[in-house]
């Protein structure tokens, strides 16, 4: 049943590239918007101007398009919530932040920095627990008035109860219950430069926003209480939490990070995943369907996905599991998208290929590639003007320099008088050779395979020939043949 009271939100701070922690969260909401058809909200949290960066958002909305992760309302495509990035929020947050201070809900603080360093180290010394010790919270009218008289900037606190409890509701992990009193850490919410801090933007937006479910990492869930205080103020009702679980880096120890390798989604496009199958992988990341089936597509998962099939403990990444994925994906590919998609890695190689080769590349390798970068190694051999090799491994195991000589000879003289250069054609004439010299197949065409592209391993041989075409091949043979002498 589409349901467009379904909003969600993927509220990414942009500090730097775009991780695959992120794109799953990202991927989450997006699942859940489509299957209820709803609304994906993209919000870009850019209000710690000290760590904000161009390029990471540049990173990020392309990252997102490229995974196919398109947003209804956010950056590029407005909305009617807009403006989507927070810093452009300015004058909303000013204005809920006074009407906070105004019910008793919030304060204006003025203690400097300095107090607040040495307070911590106080705390600390004393082993109690680190946050804010109150000073300013019942300041009179007169006291502030002297505070500003002297040209302090306050930043205003949200006003923690100082005992009780709260409940709230994880759909992930039941009801969860803090005990107010201790933690009695009256968080700033605006900061003297006029920005907000997360803890007043984050919860205002998603109320402003109307989200209904809030799926982030789960980090983020020591959040909750504060966020709640601040609608219980405003008389706000709460979305629904579900808080996801982190991912674990492969060794399982910890979580994932760059250490282990590879993060960010860039550095997977660049090494030729597809995101189809980045999109299957992330979302088994933490959600299954049933205990069996790996490989679903984009439309079977936007059919499945929802939040009771999502874990709560931790997911593994696996770069093994990212590159099977990888390699069905790659099989299931059209041969003319395959070859859209391997001709810049080809051109990036410095391949001098185009599509039409590329195009005729494709059987030959489909089956073989796990990645898109693996690609060019398999096939340079077709492109380059000269091979290099060690002319010893031209005579096969077991085989004299002479019958290295003479597969060469034979296979020249065959290929020359051969108007037809198909694979059928060469198959064809060169085939009743190895039985005429005497040796087997393996022999005959390891050392033509030696002898054309200079390695041992190479995708099917006689195709590949096909595609260098005559002169290629026949240039290649003759200088074989030479570096053999005789
Ligand atoms: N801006 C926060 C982040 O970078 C968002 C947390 C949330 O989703 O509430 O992860």
């Amino acid at each position: 049943m589409p349901d467009n009271r379904v909003r969600v939100r993927f509220a990414p701070s942009p500090t730097g590239y775009f991780h695959m922690g992120g794109a799953r969260t990202a991927l989450f909401n997006w699942l859940f918007a489509r299957r209820h058809g709803g609304s994906f909200i993209l919000r870009i949290e850019d209000t710690d101007r000290t760590r904000y960066t161009e390029y990471a958002l540049r990173d990020l909305l392309d990252s997102l398009r490229w995974l196919g992760l398109d947003w209804d309302e956010g950056p590029e495509v407005g909305g009617p919530h807009a403006p989507y990035f927070q810093s452009q929020r300015l004058p909303i947050y000013h204005e809920y932040a006074k009407k906070l201070v105004d019910a008793g809900a919030a304060y204006y603080c003025y203690c400097s920095e300095e107090r607040l360093a040495a307070m911590r180290e106080e705390q600390k010394r004393k082993g109690e627990p680190i946050g804010y010790d109150g000073r300013c919270r019942y300041l009179t009218a007169r006291e502030r008035a002297d505070l500003e008289a002297q040209g302090i900037t306050p930043v205003v606190r949200l006003r923690m109860p100082d005992e009780g409890q709260l409940t709230f509701n994880d759909v992930l992990r039941g009801d969860i219950t803090v005990d107010l009193g201790a933690m009695r850490d009256d968080k700033v919410l605006l900061k003297s430069d006029g920005y907000p801090t997360y803890h007043l933007a984050a919860p205002l937006d998603d109320h402003l926003m109307e989200i209904s479910h809030i799926m982030r990492g789960e980090e983020w869930l020591p959040s909750v209480p504060y966020g709640l205080i601040l609608y219980r103020a405003m008389g706000w009702g709460p979305p629904v939490y579900a808080h996801l679980p982190v991912i674990l880096s492969p060794t399982g120890k910890g979580k994932m990070s760059k250490r282990a390798g590879a993060t960010s989604v860039l550095e997977f496009r660049r090494i030729g995943y597809l995101p189809e199958a980045i999109v299957n992988f992330l979302a088994r990341l933490g959600w299954s369907y049933d205990d069996k089936t790996e490989v679903m597509s984009r439309d079977e998962l936007i059919r499945h996905f929802g939040l009771s099939g999502v874990s709560s403990s931790p997911g593994q990444f696996s770069y093994d599991k990212l590159e099977w994925f990888n390699g069905v994906y790659i099989r299931q590919l059209d041969p003319d998208d395959l070859a859209r998609r391997l001709l810049p890695f080809l051109q990036e190689a410095g391949l001098r290929a185009d599509l039409t080769t590329t195009r005729q590349l494709v059987p030959l390798i489909q089956e073989r590639l796990k990645t898109l970068s693996e690609a060019p190694k398999m096939v340079d051999f077709i492109f380059a003007d000269e091979i290099e090799y060690d002319p010893a491994l031209l005579v096969q195991k077991k085989m004299t320099q002479d019958q290295a000589r003479q597969v060469l000879a034979r296979a020249i003289a065959a290929l020359e008088a051969l108007p037809d250069f198909a694979p059928e054609a060469i198959e064809g004439t060169l085939r009743p050779l190895t039985e005429e010299l005497g040796l087997k197949a393996r022999e005959f065409f390891g050392t033509l395979r030696i002898a054309l592209t200079g390695k041992e391993v190479t995708p099917p041989l006689i195709e590949s020939m096909s595609i260098m075409g005559k002169e290629k091949v026949l240039f290649r043979l003759r200088k074989a043949a030479a570096l053999l002498g005789g």
